[in-house]
This record gives C-alpha cells, sequence and structure tokens, in this order.
C-alpha cells in the first residue's frame, strides 16, 4: 500500500501541491498525471523523500517513507541531471547495484551481469563502455532506467521515462516495465500520454495541483476527471479521441 496523507509539498513558499490524500494498494501500475507544472515531479519527489513535505506523510508498505528508501529505485525527469560529470555507462548502470550497508566500492559478478542485463534490456550494451555525457537524451534517459531496473526495488518511480525517446524504444520501455510489474513490483510513473496511459496503467493518480482524482483507471480516467484537471485545454482529449477513431471505451463517462 502507498499511502499519501494530507500532503502539502513546494519550493522555498511556494506552494506546489494541496491537500493531496490517497492510498493504493500494491504491487500496483500506478500512472501520475496531468497537466505541465500540475505538481507530478513534486509529488514524486515527495514519495522519494528527495523533498521534505510541507505537512503531511507518505507511507508504503506500513511505514514512514524515510524508512523504506532501500525499497524504491528512481529514474530522475531527464533535464534534472548533470551531464559533466565524466562517468561510463556501465558505471551508471553498476551505481543501480550499490548498497549503502554492502562491503567497500566493490561489485560482485552477480551484480555486474544484473547491469549488463538490464543495458541489453534496454538496448544500450553496445554503449557501455561509453561516457554518459556522449549520449544523446534519449539514450541517457535508457541508461538511468537500466540503473533503477538494476536495483530490482520493491517499488520503481520514474519521471517521464519516454521524454525524448523514440517510438520503438519507447515501445521496448513500456513493454519492459509491463513485465517488471508482472513480477509483482510496483510502479509509479509520471505520464503525459493519455492515450497510452488509457491502457497502460491500473491505477491512476490525476493532478492539478490538487488532486482530481485517485484509484482505478476505470474509476479516474473519466471525460469528467480529465476535464478538470486539463481544463480548457481540451485538444489533449480531443485528440486522443480523434486517434482512438471513436470515445475510448475507458472513458466511461456518457455524453
Ligand atoms: P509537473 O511535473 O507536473 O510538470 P512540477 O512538480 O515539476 O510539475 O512543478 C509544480 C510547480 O512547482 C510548478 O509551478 C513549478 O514551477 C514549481 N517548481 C518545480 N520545481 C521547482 C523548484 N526546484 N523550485 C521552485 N519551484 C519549482
Ligand atoms: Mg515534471
Amino acid at each position: 500500500m502507498i499511502e499519501v496523507k494530507n500532503l502539502n509539498a513546494g519550493y522555498g513558499k511556494r506552494s506546489a501541491l494541496w491537500n493531496i490524500d490517497f492510498s493504493i494498494p500494491l504491487p500496483a501500475f500506478v500512472g501520475i498525471i496531468g497537466p505541465n507544472g500540475g505538481g507530478k515531479s513534486t509529488l514524486l519527489k515527495s514519495i522519494l523523500g528527495e523533498l521534505t513535505p510541507l505537512t503531511g506523510s507518505i507511507r508504503l508498505f506500513g511505514k514512514p517513507i524515510a524508512e523504506m528508501k532501500n525499497r524504491l529505485a528512481y529514474v530522475p525527469q531527464i533535464n534534472s541531471v548533470d551531464w559533466n560529470f565524466p562517468i561510463r555507462v556501465m558505471d551508471v548502470v553498476l551505481m543501480g547495484r550499490f548498497r549503502p550497508n554492502s562491503w567497500g566500492p566493490f561489485y560482485s559478478k552477480s551484480d555486474r551481469e544484473k547491469a549488463e542485463f538490464y543495458l541489453n534490456a534496454v538496448g544500450m550494451l553496445a554503449f557501455s563502455k561509453q561516457q554518459i555525457g556522449e549520449l544523446s537524451g534519449g539514450q541517457r534517459q535508457r541508461v538511468f532506467l537500466a540503473r533503477a531496473l538494476a536495483r530490482e526495488a520493491d517499488v520503481l518511480l520514474l519521471d517521464e521515462p519516454l521524454a525524448g525517446v523514440d517510438a520503438g524504444s519507447g515501445e521496448r520501455i513500456l513493454s519492459l516495465l509491463s513485465e517488471y510489474q508482472k513480477q509483482g513490483r510496483s510502479i509509479v510513473m509520471v505520464h503525459h500520454d493519455l492515450l497510452t496511459a488509457s491502457t497502460l496503467f491500473d491505477h491512476l493518480v490525476l493532478l492539478q495541483t490538487r488532486l482530481v482524482a485517485a484509484g482505478p483507471i476505470k474509476e479516474v480516467f473519466t471525460l469528467t476527471n480529465l476535464q478538470t484537471a486539463y481544463g480548457t485545454d481540451v485538444s489533449i482529449l480531443s485528440e486522443m479521441i480523434h486517434k482512438l477513431g471513436q470515445t475510448p471505451a475507458n472513458l466511461s463517462d456518457h455524453p
């Protein structure tokens, strides 16, 4: 279970999230959706414990998240990482295997095998000796995904993992995530494409600085909720409906 209670979060004196309350049973594949600036990344950073809430609490499997960090893995939003740091792709992925309490800075044979396995899974094994700074944005994104997958954590947090990734790699990543989730692990993922959101996730959190709705996708992914979240920017909705050729089955509201 992931439980968010009365969460207010922000930066300095500015609030970005107001009174967020929801709980979702785990394991689950949870999508966080909503318009730009809606607080999606802020919620993810709060769950991760990277951002201290102004009020409220977040619990994972019944415990405060501060005690659960070793059960989380995280893929940051790609533009928030410093790329000038000289480090090879393989070493980035190996960092995913690092455990603070382990003996020394050495990785085992199995750590290396896991790192290779996940680099291969994201289609980046051929780049393992390259510097991370030499890669394109989409390639870096895939390397950071491999690093997070290599942790084999109970809960994987991702912030727009498909941003800047080409369509082919994107599909590969989505099926990789589905596989990961089928192994009984959970994924909490910020996602901006409503079309894929409508089929990918089993639970949704819909944010517009406040919580519009959270719960099973059938209950949350309704025209009314989406209009509340995206407001007058209905182009995003009509485009989706156009692409599907009809009103999506998941949009359960009647006209
Ligand atoms: P989303 O991920 O949904 O696009 P964010 O959570 O990144 O939204 O941002 C929510 C609000 O918080 C926005 O108004 C944004 O400008 C503000 N914000 C985000 N990050 C910072 C930061 N590091 N410092 C100050 N304000 C921030
Ligand atoms: Mg964001």
